[in-house]
């Protein structure tokens, strides 16, 4: 067997990545592809070569997303994948955000895929979708055009969103029609003082709520991300954010500790301020105990994980999932449908996984789900 390791790892870290595979892919795959597989059927991938030696398959800069090749969807049809299709329409995003690396990776502005072809895709897929997309509705005029192409396809569809565009209920209204579900939004903190400083400056925590009400008018479930160990971030956040989450209802929030992504503007400044606590963290073998890898602001590193374990055990406490349970979303069928078992779910992974530190705990869940997290 032949094994090419691609992603944002080895993008980033490509030696880590030859030594564990005859090849690697740097950067975006469609225009490597073959010639990585005609380079395999000829014998000139290979780990009995030398390091130095192996193959590295280079993407230079940002390739535009016209005709891209439709997937193929008859090898994923295992009821171990999620039952969605999965469906990409741009790449890439020009929000400063210090912690994130999808423009390191993907570059700091948008590309976006032709509409028709999109359509041409949503076409052949399953009725439900999952937009691949770091952010659905964030150029607006583009995601207008495909929303409104979408509504005669009468599909159901999640994904995630940037606050930036949500809160003009028109935008809101369209991505109903078109068959929005549930968006997974990153709101980061419930903080001004901390959003702002970790660059998501188009997040305002002042109107998260209303928002989340907005899309829950509109039959669109709420998943929302939250990162401890900003640099604003003190003993009452954890706190704040968990009662955000349950007075807002949200369906389903996950919790982060800040995460120093090789590459990031974030772990750069981190080396300079020498706050990184282990070089080459990622290699750690034990991330649920050693994280975090920094030294946070105004928190000890134990007072933030912590912290962050009482937050995933307070959301997911059974008096907080039955009162996050919102009656007035039953038209939303994800709703009705997936929140209960996903709470229950979380309930485990926050008991078991966060708080008890058992790596693998789907062999002690309730619920035996095909797909799972
Ligand atoms: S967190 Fe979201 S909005 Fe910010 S840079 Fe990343 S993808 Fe863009």
């Amino acid at each position: 067997m032949q094994v090419v390791l691609g992603g944002i790892h080895v993008t980033a870290l490509p030696e880590e990545g030859l030594a564990h595979a005859d090849a690697i892919v740097s950067g975006e795959a469609e225009g490597l592809w073959t010639q990585v597989l005609e380079d395999a059927e000829k014998g000139r991938l290979g780990r009995t070569r030398s390091l130095t030696q192996r193959r590295v398959y280079k993407q230079e800069g940002w390739p535009d997303l016209v005709g891209l090749p439709m997937p193929r969807r008859d090898l994923t049809q295992s009821l171990r994948y999620v039952p969605f299709g999965v469906v990409q329409t741009t790449r890439g995003c020009p929000f400063p955000c210090e912690f994130c690396s999808v423009s390191t990776y993907n570059g700091t502005t948008f590309r976006f895929r032709p509409v028709p072809d999109v359509i041409r895709e949503l076409e052949q897929c399953a009725p439900r979708v999952l937009f691949g997309d770091d952010n659905v509705m964030v150029h607006v005029k583009y995601s207008r055009e495909l929303f409104e192409a979408m509504v005669p396809l009468r599909k159901h569809w999640v994904g995630q969103a940037s606050l930036a565009a949500l809160h003009k209920v028109e935008n809101v209204a369209l991505m109903a029609r078109a068959g929005c579900k549930a968006l997974f939004i990153g709101f980061e903190s419930v903080d001004d003082v901390a959003v702002t400083g970790a660059g998501k400056r188009q997040n305002k925590p002042r109107k998260y709520h209303d928002i989340v009400r907005m899309l829950a008018d509109h039959g669109i479930a709420v998943w929302g991300s939250f990162i401890f160990g900003l640099d604003d971030d003190r003993g009452d956040s954890f706190r704040r954010t968990v009662e955000f989450c349950v007075e807002s209802k949200l369906t389903m929030a996950l919790f982060a500790l800040l995460t120093p992504y090789p590459g990031t503007r974030l772990y750069q400044r981190l080396v300079e301020e020498q706050r990184l606590t282990k070089d080459r963290w990622w290699l750690s073998t034990d991330h649920d105990t050693d994280a975090p890898f920094f030294t946070p602001k105004h928190l000890t590193r134990d007072e933030l994980r912590a912290g962050w374990v009482r937050a995933w055990r307070e959301m997911y406490a059974y008096p907080a999932i039955a009162k996050r349970y919102d009656f007035g979303l039953e038209h939303s069928w994800i709703q009705n449908v997936a929140f209960w078992p996903i709470n229950l779910l979380m309930h485990e992974l926050a008991e078991r996984k966060i708080a008890g530190g058992q790596r693998d705990f789907r062999k002690h869940r309730l619920l035996d789900v095909p797909f799972g997290l």
